[in-house]
């Protein structure tokens, strides 16, 4: 075996830079009903050097099945932040990744997993939060969850079966996470790593533009006052194709409470 060669098998360690970009990272299971299937999601972090761990749920997160299943990984069950709703998850972040088994007709970007983390990479290097959203065993996330995520990764799996068990889904994109940063050490990827980006208006951010556009199109008699839902669907399945920075964000809120003001 040449030097090169054995030189990719040996154990990857990261440096200080990667493992600041893994902690800027989270994953957020959005209401997994298996309490072993949490344990084994925070085994399959842990083992590739990831740690932060957020569960939408109302159900306690450490059981005895969550325990077994975590193996050595029980320090990232009992740090677990539990929030209740998706948005709660997503406070403080700039750029969503959310998972799907399916290529639905969806809104967003689709990616396969390392194209789609390479963009996450580029958004936590400019030291923005990032999320990894997966979704429920039985049905995963809902169109509306989806909504919210700035990019879609599909893992191109059999076609004719390509539902992979919730944590087996977050072993294979946080091993594709610690192999983008090991390649990036090892040059593969040029010397500059991962493309810089303008800086992305946080999730809150986008929220209260949405809220604050709602608003302003019930006042001006555009959505009429029973009407809710599909409207702001589409406009947010527009402003997600725009994939604006925070200062194009900005101008068009400023753009919106001229209008207002007139
Ligand atoms: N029946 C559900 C499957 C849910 S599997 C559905 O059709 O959506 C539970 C979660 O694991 C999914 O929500 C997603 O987060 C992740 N997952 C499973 N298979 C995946 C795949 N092929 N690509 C990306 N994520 C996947």
């Amino acid at each position: 075996m040449s030097d090169t060669v054995q030189e990719q098998f040996v154990p990857g360690t990261l440096g200080a830079d990667s493992m600041r970009l893994l902690n800027l990272v989270r994953v957020v299971l959005v209401e997994p009903t298996h309490p072993g299937n949490i344990g084994s999601a925070a085994r399959a972090m842990k083992t590739m050097g990831l740690c932060r761990l957020t569960v939408v749920t109302d159900r306690p997160v450490v059981t005895p099945e969550s325990e077994a299943l975590s193996g050595g990984a029980f320090d990232v069950v009992q740090k677990i932040t539990v929030v209740s709703s998706l948005d709660e998850a997503l406070r403080d972040v700039s750029f969503v990744a959310g998972t799907s088994a399916r290529i639905r007709a969806l809104d967003r970007p689709l990616y396969q997993p390392r194209e789609g983390l390479s963009r996450v990479f580029s958004h936590t290097g400019n030291g923005e939060e990032a999320a990894l959203v997966f979704g429920r065993e039985s049905s995963g996330l809902t169109n509306d969850e989806l909504s919210k995520c700035d990019i879609h990764i599909n893992i191109d799996a059999n076609p004719e079966y390509s539902s992979l068990n919730l944590a087996m889904s977050v072993q294979v994109l946080t091993y594709e996470m610690r192999q983008l940063l090991l390649r990036r050490r090892q040059g593969v990827q040029g010397k500059s790593g991962f493309a810089e980006e303008p800086l992305k208006p946080e999730h809150r951010q986008w929220e209260s533009f949405y809220a604050f556009l709602e608003d302003s199109l019930r006042q001006s008699g555009f959505i009429k006052p029973d009407v809710n839902g599909t409207i702001m669907e589409q406009l947010r399945h527009i402003m997600g194709k725009a994939d604006l920075t925070n200062h194009e964000l900005q101008i068009l809120y400023g753009v919106m409470a001229s209008l207002r003001r007139h």
